[in-house]
């Protein structure tokens, strides 16, 4: 369970760590006080929650992935791809085990990874019916590195689906799964780390924007009130916003920086849309994003300016709620 609220928050501490209520509410008063009282009662109580090592992350069910999001040892992950390799199968025999292992190449718009199938059925099954380029769902498995290079491997309880009605693969992208986003706490990151990180918004900042080319987003050239881009000529610009937060996972905070699209995805609206609110109007909107749990893949930057870490963002994962509940299914 992804959404838990502060009632439910607290009753997990006091259940599982067996702590008083009072004792949690405390700590809670007093993460607000040391946050200058910007973040959310419930923000706090995720924050308390992970201190005493509680994770409300923990019963993650399986969620999507594209090829180039899947970090080293995760679970839980579902990815869809075109097979770009035969399916090959090799029997070992060993003295603690023997069986039969298949393997293929599969790849989608982000990137190419190798698959390692354990489950013999699914072997049997894909060993007749996989052709190169058919497209193969796989659910509910999990990330190894093999030197370097990442593979998924699915156990007896993943799932393999070929050709699953409705699902389309664009270009594959050749460039292979390297070690990508490891799992990080912030209080670990260093300059250029590839990191997830799980935690809480804790402080925003008003959005920012620019005009960006509505069919590319890249930001428009404008001559003589004439605005253009590089690629499309004359266009309607869009207002793509820029948007800062803080985020704590208990072990430290980091601010981070979400660009265009992203920032529209944990922002739920449009930069059209909000850079037209009054800005007290954007400022409760924004504030109603306090507390707010993600998962978010990005990079450090380290920002020169002001001498600190920054993180920016690539993908954010739990800004949509209906996302969410999707992934829970
Ligand atoms: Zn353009």
């Amino acid at each position: 369970m992804l959404k838990l609220n502060y009632d439910e928050i607290i009753e997990k501490i006091v259940t599982e760590k067996g702590v008083t209520k009072e004792e949690v509410e405390k700590k809670i008063v007093e993460k607000i006080a040391n946050l200058s009282d910007l973040i959310s009662k419930e923000g706090a109580a995720h924050i308390i929650a992970n201190q005493y090592g509680i994770k409300l992350f923990e019963n993650f069910a399986p969620r999507d992935y594209k090829i180039s999001e899947i970090a080293k040892g995760v679970n839980g992950i579902n990815v869809a791809g075109k097979i770009l390799t035969d399916f090959e199968v090799r029997e070992f025999n060993t003295p603690k085990r023997q069986g039969k292992l298949g393997f293929c190449s599969i790849g989608d718009e982000s990137g190419v990874i190798r698959l390692v199938i354990w489950d013999e059925k699914i072997i049997d099954n894909l060993k007749v019916n996989a052709k190169k380029d058919s497209i193969l769902k796989i659910n509910d498995a999990y990330s190894r590195d093999n030197n370097g290079y990442l593979e998924i491997h699915l156990g007896s309880r993943g799932k393999a689906v070929l050709n699953p009605e409705g699902l389309v693969i664009g270009e594959v992208k050749q460039v292979s799964a390297e070690v990508g986003y490891s799992k990080k706490n912030i209080i670990e990151l260093k300059a250029d780390d590839r990191a997830e990180i799980y935690g809480t918004i804790v402080q925003v900042y008003e959005p920012r924007y620019y005009d960006a080319c509505e069919k590319c987003g890249k930001k428009v050239l404008e001559q003589e009130g004439v605005q253009s881009c590089k690629d499309h000529g004359t266009v309607v610009a869009k207002k793509s916003p820029v948007f800062n937060f803080f985020f704590d996972d208990a072990s430290a905070n980091i601010r981070v920086v979400c660009f265009a699209q992203l920032a529209e995805e944990v922002l739920g609206k449009s930069g059209n849309e909000l850079s037209v609110l009054k800005p007290e109007e954007v400022e409760l909107y924004t504030k109603k994003l306090l507390g707010k749990q993600m998962v978010i893949q990005g990079r450090v930057n380290k920002n020169i300016n002001f001498d600190r870490l920054e993180f920016v963002a690539n993908s954010v994962k739990g800004a949509d709620p209906v996302e969410v509940l999707e992934s829970l299914k």
